[in-house]
């Protein structure tokens, strides 16, 4: 069963209406929200306070009490509607940053059964994270589940961290940790791709009419890729600044390579990334009056969003996976990019080292986002790589995605939950006993 919000909003809400829906074999139970909870809880707290914060963002984050209150309350109502839907024995697993309190809220309501969390995005130093309203309530609060996952090692570092230094668990050892009366897990679980299944649409994708009309327009040129949400994680206006550094210091590469960022809309009522989209806009407009010519934009923006599908046949046909985002929990379009290659004739990946990513795929060009002139070198690196090179990058990095799929970060999580939760379990037996 899949439980959340419906994504609509409404001037009021029954407290207790959740609809039901069968599709296959999924249950989808989704709940629509007040208008004045997406403001708050939605487009607020998450996305203004918890995002920036997480992204290492405290320029950009706003905080309000109305807003916090607000992400308490609505995790609380989301409690209260799971609750009645649940039957003894399941197994519960919270995604994501909009829902870390749910696990508590369903604790107070007397729910036993095991219960995982998942961040999706990264956890900061203590340093970072505390500037959060309401800080040591929402580590406490992530007491209540049996297994806490992060991306990778040092989000799941850093978040043991900040629970020590406020006194609010102890660091048992290997991944334990004690404290509000629980015992509970914590640990890193990189999300993969379907990386088989990626493959085979990539490879298919090269015939679609619009990756065929695109190639047709290219005139010879090398492709460079950029994919990205709309969003000031991602790096976007600092990537361009590189590509120009690129063309600024390689005059006769000029007109040979072209650079497609497909960039959707989003969270476009938030005003950060409203202002955002007329930056990258501006900047993108500047960079092709200054670099292009009468036959050739360096620059193709689309600001609007790409099929799956098609996409995998655009990264298949591009020269460079260009994917330097500022701060980036794990960053998916770098593992696509890497299975819609072509073993005969693979592109080269050049990726931040602050994106979750770079921790797995040791056969990308690793650079520092914020530097352009680096990342300027790290494109002409990449387009001008051997064959010979480009083969044993890939080879490597596509082996780590294909024993590294989405279906084995799934199971991996579900099998540690059930362990981390009959451990703890006997664990809490021995204590009473001992105490008995
Ligand atoms: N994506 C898409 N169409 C687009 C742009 C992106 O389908 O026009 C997909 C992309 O293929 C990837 C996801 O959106 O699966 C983005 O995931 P990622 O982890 O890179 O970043 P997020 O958006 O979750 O921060």
């Amino acid at each position: 069963m899949w439980f959340g919000w419906s994504g609509e909003a409404r001037a009021a809400i029954d407290a207790d209406a959740v609809s039901v829906n069968q599709v296959g074999r999924i249950t989808f139970a989704v709940t629509d929200l007040t208008k004045r909870d997406v403001d708050d809880y939605y487009l607020g707290f998450s996305n203004r306070a918890l995002w920036p914060v997480c992204h290492y963002r405290l320029d950009l984050a706003r905080f309000n009490s109305k807003e916090a209150a607000a992400y308490l309350r609505v995790n609380d109502l989301l409690a209260r509607k799971l609750t009645r839907l649940l039957q003894p024995g399941d197994l519960i697993w919270v995604h994501d940053y909009h829902l870390i309190p749910l696990g508590q809220s369903l604790r107070e309501r007397g729910v036993e059964d095991r219960i995982g969390f998942f961040l999706h995005i990264p956890w900061p130093p203590s340093e970072i994270a505390s500037a959060l309203p309401g800080y040591r309530q929402l580590l406490a609060s992530m007491t209540a589940y049996d297994l806490v996952g992060f991306q990778t090692e040092r989000d799941a570092e850093n978040f043991g961290r900040c629970l020590v230094e406020e006194r609010i668990a102890n660091d048992l050892g290997e991944g334990w940790f004690e404290g509000q009366g629980r015992r509970f897990r914590i640990g890193a679980f990189p999300i993969g791709i379907d990386t088989e299944g990626f493959a085979k649409v990539a490879e298919k994708a090269v015939a679609l009419p619009a990756v065929k009309r695109m190639v047709a327009t290219m005139a010879e040129r090398k492709l460079v890729i950029g994919v990205d949400r709309l969003d000031y994680s991602k790096g976007i206006l600092e990537r361009i600044r590189a590509f120009c550094a690129y063309l600024g210091a390689h005059r006769e590469e000029k007109a040979r390579v072209t650079y497609l960022q497909v960039t959707p809309k989003s969270r476009s009522d938030v005003p950060e990334y409203k202002q955002m989209q007329r930056e990258v806009a501006a900047q993108v407009g500047e960079a092709n009056g200054a670099y292009g010519d009468i036959d050739f934009t360096p620059i193709r923006y689309l600001n609007q969003n790409i099929a799956h599908t098609t996409l995998a046949g655009l990264y298949r046909m591009a020269s460079v996976g260009l994917v330097t985002p500022l701060r980036d929990g794990m960053n998916l379009v770098a593992k696509e990019y890497v299975a819609s290659q072509s073993p005969d004739d693979p592109g080269a990946l050049v990726l931040s080292r602050y994106a979750g990513a770079a921790a797995e795929l040791d056969g990308a060009i690793i650079v520092n986002p914020f530097d352009a002139t680096e990342t300027a070198s790290a494109i002409d690196r990449a387009l001008s790589m051997s064959l010979g090179e480009r083969k044993e990058r890939w080879s490597g990095m596509m082996r780590h995605l294909e024993a590294n799929t989405v279906g084995d970060w799934w199971r991996g999580f579900i099998a540690e939950l059930g362990s981390a939760s009959a451990e703890a379990g006997a664990s809490a037996t021995a204590r009473t006993s001992i105490r008995a």
